[in-house]
Parts: structure tokens; sequence; C-alpha cells
């Protein structure tokens, strides 16, 4: 009985036993998310609407040609969303990114636009963050959707050249400039003539997505788009 309390002990600590998302204990056959949080997320469904109805690729008109811009559920702050966020970004909970990343490439691929997609790259964190926490969550997120769409994913595509700071004080304009320099292409000929999938957890302004696909469109992608876990009201 021993062995078999601490393996459940064991099991807990690699399987989460509460919700991620509201910590309500899970039921057997839950994974991650109770059910009622799965169903009663606030989801966007903007891939559902045409990009003139989108008013997440709104928020590129006039910047840069972006083909879908695409988010899970919508942020709500001291909500489930961000409760989720926080466990994937700051808890190690990794594993929330490739599930979400798994069940919205399913749906993106129900839709019929997953084959539009040639290339899902993650936004790169600095190499200095990286190394202090250990994962990148943009990752998982770009892994799960990889899986769900059956499509190729590259960590390795983009990298950021400088360490920025904190971008919490700052105004857009700003964040616009400090971002907008620290993404290159590491990996030319793999973005080359492609339509490339930007992914990122949380989109808030979109300075950072901007910056990314920028860099792209730079280096000769074909087009560019973007979609992220969750995305803030403006
Ligand atoms: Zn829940």
């Amino acid at each position: 009985m021993l062995f078999r309390t601490a393996l459940s002990d064991f099991v807990g600590l690699i399987f989460p036993q509460v919700c991620l998302a509201c910590e309500e204990p899970l039921a057997r056959g839950e994974d991650y998310l109770c059910t009622l949080c799965r169903t009663q997320l606030p989801y966007t469904d903007y891939h559902k609407l045409p990009a003139s109805e989108n008013p997440l690729a709104r928020r590129f008109w006039g910047k840069l040609p972006i083909r879908y811009a695409l988010s899970y559920v919508r942020f709500l702050r001291r909500g489930r969303v961000q409760h989720l966020l926080h466990q994937l970004k700051y808890k190690g909970q990794r594993d929330i990114g490739l599930v979400l990343g798994r069940w919205y490439g399913a749906e993106l691929a129900e839709q019929g636009i997953a084959t539009d997609f040639d290339l899902i790259v993650p936004v790169p964190l600095h190499p200095r963050k990286l190394a202090k926490r250990g994962y990148n969550q943009s990752d998982t997120f770009a892994e799960g959707l990889a899986l769900g769409m059956a499509r190729p994913w590259s960590a390795s595509a983009l990298r950021r050249t400088e360490h920025t700071d904190s971008q919490t004080r700052k105004n857009r304009t700003e964040r616009w400039k400090n971002v907008a320099e620290v993404f290159e292409v590491a990996e030319q000929l793999a973005i080359v003539g492609k339509h490339i999938l930007v992914v990122d957890d949380v989109l808030t302004t979109g300075a950072t997505l901007e910056a990314c696909a920028a860099a792209l469109l730079a280096a000769g992608a074909a087009e560019v788009s973007v979609a992220t876990i969750a995305c803030a009201e403006h």
C-alpha cells in the first residue's frame, strides 16, 4: 500500500489532479481542465468569421498583411483564462499549451484552414529568459497546433537578437520600438515562399506578433498569419 500511495503521489505530480483553470478537483477521465471549464471558456470562434468581421484581424489593418488573425479564447483578467495562462507560463504546466494547441488545431482543421499553413513558428523567448524558465510556453502551443492540424512546426526559424526590457510600463509606440528590431529569421530556407503561422500565448497590443511577422515577410515569407491562446479585449 505504501508503494501505491507513493505511486499516486508521483502520478499526481505529473498529472495535475485539479482543474488548471478553476482548481476544482478533476473527475475521472478529465485531464487538465474540468468539463465545465472546457465548455465555458470564452472561445472567440474568430476562425469561423470572414476576415472583414474578425475584430482581431482589424487590429493589424494598415500595419501588415496578416492573412488569419486567430485566438482560441478571450483573455479576461482575474478569470479562469488568466489562471490557466499563469499555470502555463510560471507554474511549469507546459502540457496545457500542448493540450490547448491540439484542441484548437483540431478545430482549425475542421474549419478547413489547417492546410493553408506551411509552417508553425512560435515567438521565441530570449535565451536568457528561456534558461531561467526552462521552457518557452509558446513552443508547447505551437507543438499542440502542429499535432492538431498535422502541419510542421519549428522553434528555430525565428530568434531574438537582443534582450528586451520589461514592457509593462511602456506605451504602445515605445513597445513597438522596443521589439521591432529584436526578431530575425534564423532559417531563411525554411520560410521563403511559405505561409507562416506565428503563435504566442497572449496577444495584448499585437506588437510582438507584428515584429515577428515583419521579420518573416522581410526575409521572404509569402504570407503570415497569427494565432494565440488568448487575446486581450481592446
Ligand atoms: Zn475547471
